[in-house]
């Protein structure tokens, strides 16, 4: 059996890359081998007593642990004293091929010098050892990704000393062997070749103790440790080569280059592709004299937070083990105590005394709930970092509400620290917690797919839109699984709990209809295979059949086999269903608070995309200001309105169309009525037909068949039709505006229902600010061509209803020609609105549909930093709708500037907005929270 410490390594074991990784320069830095001190201007802050050069502004450069040592020192907290090599180091360190800058050593050994003044111990002295640890720290933490060294400064002779202090042997020579075994790995590159071998040092040990008849590491003497550490030091020799260095200062500098090269360790590129943390941003290392929780059973080790990081709660919330090391408690291999019961302890009530006075102190100071370590050496207490601690969504609102009331956090920061995208937890479904870990623990998870739609599903599987419907309008619980979703599949998406897709990206069908549904979505679950004809959906060794149980979680991508229990989030049982008063809701309260706050601080308006009044109405509900998009062409798919739209498209002449899209008037006009009464008085633009018309046909025979019958028409003229509306690439092919230019009588029809609706609206006596805009506009002629009709349309219903309706055209901009001729465009359009969507598939060149199949690889190869679809290209994408921002207001000074593509909702996306002075972002009604709160902390870090 693995000792804690053996395990807490593991957990924190790591591959190095084993190559080098360029660095970008930092902008405006010159990157030369004489570069030695970066920004800053020094190499070196020490954090002590009696001299301290930092302090918690200065993250940048001495990372986050660092910044915060240097503050607690400043505040007067007992931390040991230390200093941090800035992060300017780690990256002149990269420049340089590996090597540190000229000055770097003597500088370490000044400051180690500045550690032995304070602490009275000296490096390698054996009769009164200074012992240091060597960590990393970057600006933004990054739990568990980098190395840590300990117990640095032990060899041969000071464990010796280190044994006669403590009057422990065993835990003199338990703490050597650690750092052998740290030191070989992380420094030395002791480690395992391949996945299937054991840790070398495992092995060693494991050795001995199968030797020695002994199961437990615990149960290791002394005498067997020192036996240990020379077998690892013989496992280094023979390894590497080379002798375990005995010299402190040579472990110093060699664990300083390894935890600057752990910056680049797989895990850690990984973790900073997701975070979107830059390479350029480099580690800080802290070395700082090491304290003892292990000494004896007047010694502790803890971690604890200010407040409770799941609930909120204002309770003081950690645990703590005694006569133990910081990493057991992480390895969870002994069970700490709950923190409070140190109060109860009388070996440490007086240090919880301390701690809660700490815990006030941090507060106050750092203006935030803090997640910090302590050590109790023998009962002496010492603080060994301190950070903002990362909390669940329900716990930020929470905190946010009550730290900003009693004034221990600014409003400010209570909405420049939010992640805006974790507030979907707190709309989403839940999984039952004690359920779902049930389906992990018995393999039931099947794969992982991308997280398209927050939130938890779980019902029958079912293949087609139409036993969806079927099933669920018998109210019975189903998961729609398709290969990809058309809107032909609408009906059967919204009467689905869950949708499932294995191919798709972010913006495919799927996910776009799911986030403005509120829907729980996976998409692009590449490893689930679904068989239409046979009914089955296999992936990972299981097939799942039409009518099986299958649960899906939208927030983390997942996808299980059988049923797993969900239930409905309370802040949609007030916002949505209206099952919830908001005074009963102490969620619904925090929440409130948080989002008013964000409203006094955002410039950007807060749009929703939303096709029916009732979503409408929802999005209101999260505080949107009126509608940025409606696709009308969703509208066509309900009820039997999808017959009129067929026969309108198979129509021969066009006297044939003017018939059918008779028809769909009346459908269209009172879709608008009920939008324009939902929104009483907000703005609402309405884009006219945009998807190619083969969309709205059916495919197979069958359908065909049916249809024909329908319009009393041949099949053959059905599927002639159909034939001829195939395109080679649809999605550059007769769309958006194209097709109103070729059928006029579409637009006209569209204007007149848009119109007509305004002006019934108007007149009873609620306000109508519809906002017409063009889709798919590359030429001013043919946004000319458009408004002309919409012009002409507004004028006779003007005429024929007696009512005045003021409306503005618009365009969208989502080509890349629109962009750059976006001067000539505004000389008609009244307002553009990005629409990033296609902006994105044209400006790269990637289809918006089939790019999941290498936008992974394009990922992890650094290709992109994210995936674009999701979260605005700045450099490509974003540099078209500076052009289109600039020229579109050289022609029209006051043009109104909106984005409605699936960026609008994206947290980064909506920063850059803002950062181009647009007026508002459009996006799904479950994303209004989200990009209010993004809005207002852009607007705040723009201050
Ligand atoms: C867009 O292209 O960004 C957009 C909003 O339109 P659609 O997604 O309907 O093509
Ligand atoms: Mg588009």
């Amino acid at each position: 059996m693995a000792t804690t410490a053996r395990k807490a390594k593991k957990a924190s074991s790591r591959k190095s890359a084993g190559r080098t990784v360029k660095v970008k320069k930092k902008a405006g830095r010159k990157a030369t081998k004489t570069s030695q001190a970066g920004r800053s201007g020094r190499m070196i802050y020490f954090f002590g007593a009696k001299k301290c050069d930092g302090d918690g502004t200065m993250r940048a450069v001495l990372g986050g642990k660092g910044a915060n040592l240097a503050q607690m020192t400043k505040i007067g907290l007992p931390v040991p004293p230390g200093f941090t090599i800035t992060t300017d180091i780690c990256v002149d360190y990269f420049q340089n091929g590996n090597k540190f800058p000229k000055g770097l050593e003597e500088q370490i050994a000044a400051n180690v010098r500045l550690i032995e003044k304070e602490t009275g111990k000296k490096f390698g002295d054996p009769s009164n050892a200074l012992l240091v640890s060597v960590r990393s720290g970057a600006r933004d933490s990054m739990p568990g990704m980098m190395d840590t060294i300990l117990n640095l400064g032990l060899n041969n002779e000071t464990v010796v000393g280190l044994k006669e202090a403590t009057g422990n042997g065993r835990f003199a020579y338990d703490s050597y062997r650690r750092f052998i075994q740290m030191y070989g790995d992380v420094v030395m590159g002791v480690q395992k070749a391949h996945e299937n071998e054991h840790e070398p040092f495992d092995e060693v040990m494991d050795g001995l103790k199968h030797q020695l008849g002994i199961s437990e590491d615990l149960d290791l003497t002394e005498e067997h440790l020192r036996e240990l550490i020379k077998r690892y030091q013989q496992l280094i020799k023979q390894r590497t080569g080379r002798e375990f260095p005995q010299d402190p200062m040579k472990q110093l500098i060699g664990a300083v280059a390894a935890v600057f090269s752990s910056w680049m360790n797989e895990r850690a590129i990984l973790y900073r592709r997701k975070y979107r943390i830059p390479d350029e941003w480099g580690t800080a290392v802290n070395v700082q004299s090491m304290v003892f929780g292990n000494m004896g059973d007047d010694c502790a080790t803890g971690v604890a937070f200010t407040r409770d990081p799941a609930t909120g709660e204002d309770v003081f919330y950690g645990e703590y083990l005694v006569n133990a090391q910081g990493e057991d408690v992480v390895a969870g291999v002994r069970t700490p105590k709950p923190v409070a019961e140190m109060a109860h302890d009388p070996t440490f009530a007086t240090t919880y005394k301390q701690l809660e006075k700490v815990r006030e102190r941090l507060e106050k100071k750092f203006g935030d709930v803090q997640d910090f370590e302590f050590t109790v050496e023998k009962k002496k207490l010492y603080m060994l970092q301190t950070r903002n601690g990362k909390r669940t969504a329900l716990a930020y609102v929470k905190i946010a509400h009550d730290m900003v009331r009693q004034r221990l956090m600014t409003s400010e920061h209570a909405i420049a620290s939010a992640d805006p995208d974790a507030l979907g937890q707190l709309l989403a479904p839940i999984f039952d917690r004690g359920d779902y870990e049930q389906a992990k623990k018995s393999g039931r998870l099947l794969t992982t797919g991308l997280a398209a739609g927050p939130g938890a599903a779980s019902g029958q599987l079912v293949f087609t839109a139409a036993k969806a419907e079927e099933l669920g309008n018998a109210g019975q619980a189903v998961v729609l699984a398709r290969v990809e979703t058309s809107p032909e599949d609408l009906r059967g998406m919204i009467a689905a709990e869950g949708i499932l897709t294995s191919r798709g990206g972010v913006s495919s069908h799927a996910a776009l209809v799911a986030r403005q549904m509120g829907k729980v979505c996976v998409a692009g679950a590449g490893e689930v295979q679904i068989d239409y004809s046979k009914g089955t959906l296999s992936c990972a060794g299981q097939t799942l059949r039409e009518g099986d149980a299958i649960s899906i979680n939208g927030s983390t991508g997942e996808v299980f086999a059988g049923a797993i229990e969900t239930a409905d989030s309370e802040l949609k049982q007030v916002l949505v269903a209206g099952t919830m008063k908001p005074e009963d809701s102490e969620v619904y309260q925090y929440y409130e608070f948080v989002m008013k706050l964000a409203d006094k601080y955002r410039k950007l308006g807060i749009r929703t995309n939303a096709d029916t009044p009732e979503q409408v109405r929802h999005a209101i509900a999260f505080g949107a200001e009126g509608i940025g998009l409606t696709r009308t062409e969703h509208m066509f798919f309900e009820g039997d309105r999808i017959d009129a739209m067929r026969e309108m498209i198979l129509a021969e002449n066009v006297e044939a169309r003017r018939e059918a899209l008779a028809k769909l008037l009346p459908y269209q006009r009172e879709d608008f009525e009920g939008i324009f009464r939902a929104l009483e008085g907000r703005p609402a633009t309405i884009r006219f037909l945009d998807p190619p018309l083969h969309e709205f046909v059916p495919h197979d025979e069958k359908a065909q068949r049916e249809l024909a019958n329908k319009l009393k028409i041949s099949a053959d003229a059905v599927a002639k039709r159909v034939a001829s509306l195939h395109e080679f690439n649809p999605m550059l092919g007769h769309r958006g505006c194209r097709l109103g230019i070729s059928y006029p009588e579409i637009s006209e029809m569209q204007a007149r229902a848009v119109f007509e609706a305004a002006a019934k609206v108007q007149k009873e006596g609620i306000k109508v600010r519809p906002e017409i805009m063009i889709p798919l506009v590359g030429f001013k002629k043919e946004l000319d061509n458009q408004v002309a009709i919409v012009h002409a349309v507004g004028k006779q219903v003007e005429q024929e209803t007696g009512q005045k309706v003021k409306y503005l055209v618009g365009t969208m901009i989502e080509i890349p020609r629109g962009a750059l001729t976006a001067d000539e465009i505004a000389e008609t359009a009244e307002f553009f609105s990005f629409g990033t969507n296609d902006l994105t598939q044209t400006c790269l060149g990637m289809s918006r549909d089939d790019s999941a199949t290498f936008l992974p690889e394009y990922t992890e190869l650094g290709i992109v930093k994210g995936n674009p679809f999701a979260s605005i290209d700045v450099a490509g994408v974003g540099q078209l709708m500076r052009i289109g921002v600039e020229k579109g207001r050289s022609t029209r000074e006051n043009i109104k500037l909106g984005i409605c593509g699936e960026h609008g909702g994206e947290p980064h996306s909506v920063a850059f907005c803002h950062s181009i002075g647009l007026d508002y972002v459009s996006c799904s009604p479950f994303r209004v929270p989200v990009a209010r709160l993004a809005a207002a902390k852009a607007a705040l870090a723009d201050r």
